[in-house]
């Protein structure tokens, strides 16, 4: 099995064995929050991110934006 590559939506960092890293699942009214999993990981229109700083700078813009 081929592992597939993850990379962080703020600073561009790239992995194939993410530790500490999380998935945020975005919709219009609700921000999701995912400890790692493949599966949270690989889901349609999950965001990565390699640690907990980098989620929050999502977050916070989200909270101005909505997905934007
Ligand atoms: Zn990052």
């Amino acid at each position: 099995m081929i592992e597939a590559m993850y990379r962080c939506e703020i600073c561009g960092e790239e992995t194939q064995h993410p530790i500490r890293w999380f998935v945020i699942n975005c919709g219009d009214s609700q921000l999701k929050i995912i400890r790692w999993s493949k599966e949270a990981a690989d889901a349609p229109g999950a965001r990565h991110y390699c640690g907990e700083s980098h989620a929050q700078v999502y977050i916070s813009r989200w909270f101005q934006t909505f997905c934007g």
